[in-house]
């Protein structure tokens, strides 16, 4: 019989949500246990985080996500300067733009205006533009005369996702963390505690506390622990595209009040948009929707924008959104009864930009049993037994 490896914390899923955590937990000068993180496939092939959009915003509707979003801001302009002289680790290119949300509708303005109050409150530096002034400072831009812009100077933009998943592995594995290429196929449990996590492999581990970061597959690991979550894939399809010219060099990414968003990337340009319709799919389906550009993002585009009447369609690709069907936010901490069942899941599209965080609290919370820099309770899977949602309503 094969022995049984032993590790304090075994972290499912290596991508940046597992990855974060593993990093913020060997970097716990209180924290000397052994790390084990277990992941299936490290080219990241279909993980979430190399499929995403790669943005940061702290423009939300509730204050704990503008405050984890600020926090990761913060730490991805600290990371490159720590790591600067690092060969070993890439610079984040964290381009600091803002996002633009547009509102029309007298409903869409008060919504803008509310959320900007909450964001202002905690700490971000949202700033409410006319049409006159939207028109004079992004002038490509085809705006209605009641047009009202939400747009974040400072501490918002896009950067480069897999550059922070590797820094965050490169620094995890230099404090010791082991990295295993495998995937937990089954997982025992004794007097509610996950004991042992059986591997496709034939190999088991066994530890004291493990963790959920298995994206939009977490709902499959944590049914392995009897647990319900109510985290399913949603197929998320976005478009490279080039346009007449280039994007000027502070363009925000633009997120229209249909839902369609757009950015530049390089010099081109990248969109998407929320399904209307936006059913459960299979894991491995990664099929494309290019009827969303052809019948709505497209007019959406021509319409925001002369620039955009006349473009080239270069790539498509579909990812999924792990998404929290009681109220799209994450779902993160101990589990009520399985107690050494870490969640950090159901990230409904904000998870990588909620990395560095999610990666603090979760350490928090393995090394001292509790949230010290910010308190994450509202975001406990107690919600979901009490079918007590937490919305968060600004989901692009
Ligand atoms: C199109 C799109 C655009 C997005 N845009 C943004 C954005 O602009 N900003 C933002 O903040 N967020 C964005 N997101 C969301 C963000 O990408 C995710 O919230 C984040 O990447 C989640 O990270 P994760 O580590 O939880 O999941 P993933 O990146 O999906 O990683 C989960 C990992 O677990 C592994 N795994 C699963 N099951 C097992 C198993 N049984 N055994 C071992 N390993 C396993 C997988 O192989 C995978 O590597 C976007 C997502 C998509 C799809």
């Amino acid at each position: 019989m094969k022995e049984i490896e032993t590790y304090d914390v075994v972290i499912i899923g290596g991508a940046i949500i597992g990855s974060a955590i593993a990093y913020f937990l060997s970097q716990l000068s209180q924290f000397n246990g052994r790390i084990l993180v277990i992941e299936k496939d490290p080219s990241y092939a279909t993980a979430s985080t190399a499929l995403s959009a790669a943005s940061i915003r702290m423009q939300f509707s509730n204050r704990v996500n503008v405050l984890m979003s600020k926090f990761g801001g913060e730490f991805i302009q600290n990371f490159d300067q720590q790591y600067a002289a690092d060969p070993d680790i890439a610079d984040l290119s964290f381009i600091q733009n803002g996002y633009l949300f547009l509102a029309e509708t007298s409903e869409q303005r008060e919504i803008l205006t509310r959320n900007a109050q909450t964001q202002r409150a905690a700490g971000a530096e949202t700033e409410l533009l006319t049409r006159a002034e939207l028109s004079g400072k992004f002038a490509m831009l085809s705006l209605d005369d009641n047009c009202l812009g939400a747009w974040g100077p400072r501490g918002e933009g896009w950067f480069d996702n897999m550059g922070l998943l590797n820094g965050f592995r490169t620094l995890a594995k230099r404090a010791g963390v082991t990295y295993l290429q495998d995937e937990v196929i089954a997982l025992s449990l004794a007097k509610n505690r996950v004991s042992t996590a059986h591997l496709a492999s034939g190999a088991q581990v066994s530890g004291v506390d493990f963790v959920n970061a298995a994206g939009p597959r977490a709902g499959q690991i944590a049914r392995m622990a009897g647990i319900d979550l109510p985290v399913e894939a949603r197929k998320r399809t976005t478009f490279l595209f080039q346009a007449q010219t280039p994007p000027p060099s502070d363009m925000p990414l633009v997120v229209d009040h249909s839902g369609v968003y757009f950015r530049p990337e390089g010099q081109m340009w990248i969109c998407a948009m929320h399904p209307v319709d936006d059913p459960e799919v299979d894991h491995d389906d990664f099929q494309p929707r290019y009827q969303e550009f052809d019948d709505i993002i497209w007019p959406k585009l021509a319409a925001r924008s002369k620039q955009f009447e006349a473009i080239k369609l270069r790539r498509m690709w579909a990812g999924h959104y792990a998404y929290n069907t009681l109220d799209q936010n994450a779902i993160i901490g101990r589990h009520p009864t399985v107690a050494n069942m870490i969640l950090a899941n159901g990230f409904s599209g904000h998870g990588l930009q909620q990395a560095p965080a999610v990666g603090r609290a979760v350490s928090e919370l393995i090394c001292f049993n509790q949230f010290r820099s910010l308190d994450l309770g509202d975001l406990s899977f107690e919600r979901v037994v009490n079918c007590r949602p937490f919305f968060e309503y600004n989901i692009v």
